[in-house]
C-alpha cells in the first residue's frame, strides 16, 4: 500500500505553492475523471494529489469586451450551455456536448480535458498496475523503450504527426475545437503568468513523446480565452466514432467559416482523432476561401489536409473518413450563415 497526500487549494496561489512544496511528485486533481483513471492503471503514481476544484473564481465564464474567458475547473457542462457558447460558437458547445457523457461532463473540468493523456491502448495497458502485468512497449509512458503501436494493432493510430517513436491519437475534442478558434491557454506558476497560444500548447512527438504539453510542472491552467469572431456562429464540430455516444473519435473536424454569399471569405478548419495533437489542417483552409463552396470543393479541402498522411497497416480508412469529416463539417457550418 503506498500513501498518498491529498490536500485542497482554495486560492491559485496556493496551489502553486503547494505544488512546489511537495518536490516534483505532487500532481494537479480537478474532476478526477482521467487522472484517477491513470493511477488505477498504474501510470500515475502521485504521492500527493492536490484539489484545485474549489478555487474561487476558476470556475468563472466571462465575456471580457470581445474575448470570452473560460476558468480552468469551469465544467465541460456548464461551458456547453452557457448561452454565449450555445449560440454563438456551436463549434465550442459541440465539441463538449460530443465528448464523454453527461455523468462524465458534469464532474470534468474543461482544463483537465486540455491535459487529459492519450487512450492509445498501448499507451494505458502496460503500466503493471495490481491488476495488470506490464508487457506492452510505450515510448510515451516509458521513454526509449519502444512503441508496441507500430507494427501493432493501429486501427485507431494518428496518421498525421506521427513519429518513429510515437503514433498516439490526441484523444480530446474541445481542443480541437479550440485549435480551430486559435484559443490562448493562461496558465499561472512559481514564474508568475504565462499565456500559450494553443497551436504552441501541444508539442509532437518526435523522438520525445513524453513530453505532450508546453507547460511546466507546477503550473496550473487558469483560463482559456478565444477571441470573438463573426465565424463563431457559422461552425461546427463535426465526430465520427465508433459508436454515437461516449466514444473518442475516429475523425472529427471543428470548422468555423465567414461566408459572402456562397464563397468563402475565412475559414478555420481543424482536426481531431487523426492525429498526435490537435490539427490544424491549413492546407484544406486554403483550397477554399476566396471559392464558392461546392460540395466537390469541400472534398477537395478534405483531400489536402491528408497530403502528409502516414497511416499504418489498419488505420489508412482514416484518411478518406477525415477528408469527408472536414467536406461534410464545411457544407455544415456554412448552412448555418444567416
Ligand atoms: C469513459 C470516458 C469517455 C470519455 N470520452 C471522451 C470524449 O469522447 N472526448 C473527450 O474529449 N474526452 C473524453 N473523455 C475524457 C474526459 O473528457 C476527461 O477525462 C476530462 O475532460 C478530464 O477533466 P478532469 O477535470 O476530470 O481532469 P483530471 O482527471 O482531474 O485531470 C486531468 C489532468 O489534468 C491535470 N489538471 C487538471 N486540471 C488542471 C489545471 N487547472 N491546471 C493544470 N493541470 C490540471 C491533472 O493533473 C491531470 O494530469 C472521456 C473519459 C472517460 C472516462
Amino acid at each position: 500500500m503506498r500513501g498518498l497526500n491529498y490536500t485542497f487549494a482554495e486560492t491559485a496561489d496556493a496551489a502553486v505553492t503547494q505544488f512546489a512544496e511537495a518536490g516534483g511528485s505532487a500532481r494537479y486533481i480537478a474532476g478526477g475523471t482521467n487522472i484517477y483513471d491513470l493511477m488505477k492503471l498504474g501510470i500515475e503514481r502521485p504521492a500527493h494529489l492536490i484539489d484545485v476544484s474549489r478555487i474561487e473564481g476558476l470556475d468563472a465564464i466571462e465575456t471580457d469586451g470581445d474575448v470570452l474567458r473560460f476558468g480552468g475547473r469551469a465544467l465541460m457542462a456548464d461551458v456547453a450551455r452557457a448561452p454565449v457558447v450555445r449560440d454563438e460558437y456551436p463549434v465550442l458547445a459541440e465539441s463538449l456536448l460530443k465528448a464523454a457523457s453527461q455523468q462524465l461532463r458534469n464532474m470534468a473540468t474543461v482544463g483537465g480535458n486540455l491535459l487529459q493523456r492519450t487512450r492509445c491502448m498501448y499507451f494505458r495497458n502496460g503500466a503493471g498496475s495490481s491488476t495488470t502485468v506490464g508487457v506492452y512497449l510505450c515510448n510515451k509512458r516509458e521513454p526509449g523503450s519502444g512503441c508496441a503501436a507500430l507494427g501493432g494493432l493501429d486501427r485507431t493510430q494518428a496518421v498525421l504527426g506521427t513519429s518513429e517513436a510515437c503514433t498516439a491519437v490526441a484523444p480530446g475534442d474541445w481542443p480541437v475545437a479550440l485549435a480551430a478558434m486559435d484559443a490562448t491557454i493562461e496558465v499561472f506558476g512559481p514564474e508568475g503568468t504565462r499565456n500559450i497560444p494553443i497551436a504552441d500548447f501541444y508539442l509532437l512527438p518526435g523522438d520525445t513523446p513524453h513530453r505532450e504539453f508546453n507547460i511546466n510542472p507546477g503550473e496550473l491552467v487558469t483560463a482559456i480565452t478565444v477571441r470573438k469572431t463573426p465565424a463563431g456562429r457559422t461552425s461546427t464540430y463535426h465526430k465520427i466514432r465508433d459508436r454515437e455516444s461516449y466514444a473518442f473519435a475516429l475523425a472529427s473536424a471543428a470548422v468555423a467559416v465567414e461566408m459572402d454569399g456562397d464563397a468563402v471569405r475565412t475559414a478555420r478548419i481543424a482536426l481531431g482523432g487523426v492525429a498526435t495533437t490537435p490539427w490544424r489542417a491549413s492546407a484544406a483552409e486554403r483550397v477554399v476561401v476566396g471559392s464558392s463552396l461546392t460540395p466537390e470543393l469541400a472534398l477537395e479541402a478534405g483531400h489536402a489536409a491528408f497530403t502528409e498522411a502516414r497511416p499504418g497497416q489498419h488505420n489508412a480508412f482514416k484518411v478518406e473518413l477525415g477528408a469527408r469529416v472536414i467536406a461534410d463539417a464545411l457544407i455544415i457550418a456554412a448552412q448555418r450563415r444567416v
